[in-house]
């Protein structure tokens, strides 16, 4: 097993809950990519967030399908919530820090620290170096792939110190009053937002290399908020600005616009600025997101970056369980094989970890049928189109339709939700196994 992300920890897991050895190589603490700061294994490197928590929402879904199946990243995850309204966001250290505890404590794991150079030669390995596997590595993968191997560029959000905010200004709220008040929202009158609007669009962004400038192209869900801006002076107030659902309790009003700022660890000292991943240059960040009201004297504990983010055109590589078609033996998981997201890279892992044990055990390959997310997400990678192949998100869209007449979306997801987790319910015998 190589890489002890996301995918890694969960496939580690799978593998030695199924009673497989498994040797699980890190290059952490002696290197690290230019966005992982911490230590400890399957590190958030930005949001705090896997997403939405209820199964008529596709991930909630796939995260309701991974905890049926004992995943120790869900389990991770319950434990270390914390308040973020219809979301399920956690505290990124305690997070990391639970996984890495029971990744070490596990009699069936060991742990080897260094950076791995080469793919593995012996039989039953699964790679899940993420999206910012570089050096020797990334060589090694694209001598083998290329040309089905690919790239985007992708941005992470900045952190800000809470005793730093300005609470005359800003706001304790959810939108529309729903759930518990989890958010701060610092409000913006028209002439406030304008002059935030124009410093934003005139910064300066933090150079990149000339080859990775020409061949720039990012994700449309993680868009650098300065990108996002310059489509048009309203499109921040229809995006992570909008302030719909909110009032001021110092007006009474409905603001021009709104940022959310998201508790990102359980001692609440540090917020998340929603949505508002950036490349401009660190001292930029500070002066222009100063102009936010709440945020004139922030302290950023992190500022925001951009990082080029590599994976393979699974479909002309991968099987729907993960595994190379034309390899004994070899699986990939993880963001690198083209699903996007915290969560997605962890079910691939999940998946690609079961599916492995399975292979070493000599028992029979079943898949996941597409009406479960999980099989879902695998059929994606496996067939989607190879040309223009980009990394995708769960949604309900990669599932077959249901029939019938709904009152609203919502009813209708919930009976997708229903026919996938009847679906994994018949399953589960086996895929316990
Ligand atoms: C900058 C950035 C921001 C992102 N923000 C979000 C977000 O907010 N929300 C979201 O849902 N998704 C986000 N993503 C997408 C994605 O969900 C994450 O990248 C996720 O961590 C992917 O999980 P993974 O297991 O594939 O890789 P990772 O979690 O990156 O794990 C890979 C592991 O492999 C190790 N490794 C790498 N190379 C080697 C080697 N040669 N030898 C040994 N070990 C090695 C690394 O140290 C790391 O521990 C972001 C991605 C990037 C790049």
């Amino acid at each position: 097993m190589i890489g002890a992300g996301l995918a890694g920890c969960e496939a580690a897991w799978q593998l030695a809950e199924r009673g497989i050895s498994v040797e699980l190589y890190e290059q952490k603490p002696h290197k690290k990519s230019p966005a992982h700061k911490a230590d400890t294994f399957a590190e958030l490197v930005c949001s705090n967030s896997l997403r939405a928590a209820n199964v008529e929402n596709a991930v909630g879904l796939l995260k309701e399908e991974m905890r049926r199946l004992g995943s120790l990243i869900m389990e991770a995850a319950d434990a270390c919530s914390v308040p973020a309204g219809g979301a399920l966001a956690v505290d990124r250290e305690g997070f990391s820090r639970h996984i890495t505890q029971r990744i070490r404590n596990h009699p069936l794991i060991r742990v080897i620290e260094g950076e791995v150079t080469c793919l593995p030669a012996q039989e039953g390995g699964i790679v899940a170096t993420g999206p910012l596997t570089e050096g020797a590595f990334f060589e090694e993968i694209q001598r083998r792939f290329a040309p089905k191997q690919m790239h985007f560029f992708d941005a992470a959000a900045p952190l800000i110190e809470a005793d730093s905010i300005n609470m005359s200004k800003a706001f304790r709220a959810s939108r529309y009053g729903k759930g518990t008040a989890d958010y701060l929202n610092c409000p913006m009158t028209e002439e406030e937002y304008l002059r935030f609007y124009e410093a934003l669009v005139t910064a300066e962004v933090a150079p990149l290399h000339l080859q990775e400038e020409r061949e720039l192209t990012v994700f449309e869900g993680c868009m650098p908020v300065e990108v996002m801006a310059k489509r048009g002076p309203q499109t921040l107030c229809y995006g992570p600005l909008k302030p719909v659902g909110l009032t001021d309790p110092h007006t009474g009003k409905r603001p021009f616009a709104v940022v959310q700022l998201r508790q990102d660890d359980f001692a609440a000292s540090l917020y998340n600025m929603v949505g508002f991943q950036t490349h401009l240059k660190f001292p930029e960040q500070k002066r222009v997101f100063s102009l936010i009201p709440g945020l004139e004297n922030a302290r950023f504990a992190r500022y925001g970056q951009m990082h080029r983010n590599t994976y393979l055109v699974s479909p002309l590589l991968l099987d729907e369980r993960y595994r190379l078609k034309e390899e004994t033996c070899l699986y990939f998981a993880g963001q690198m094989t083209g699903v996007e997201g915290y969560v997605e890279s962890a079910a691939s892992g999940l998946c690609a970890g079961l599916h492995l044990a399975r292979e070493l055990r000599g028992m029979e390959a079943m898949t996941f049928p597409v009406t479960t997310a999980l099989g879902a997400l695998g059929s994606y990678i496996a067939h989607a189109s190879a040309e223009d192949f980009q990394p995708m998100n769960i949604n309900f869209g990669m599932m077959p339709p249901v029939q019938g007449r709904y009152k609203s979306k919502m009813e209708k997801n919930r009976v997708l939700a229903e026919r996938s987790l009847s679906a994994l319910a018949e399953l589960l015998p086996q895929a316990v196994l």
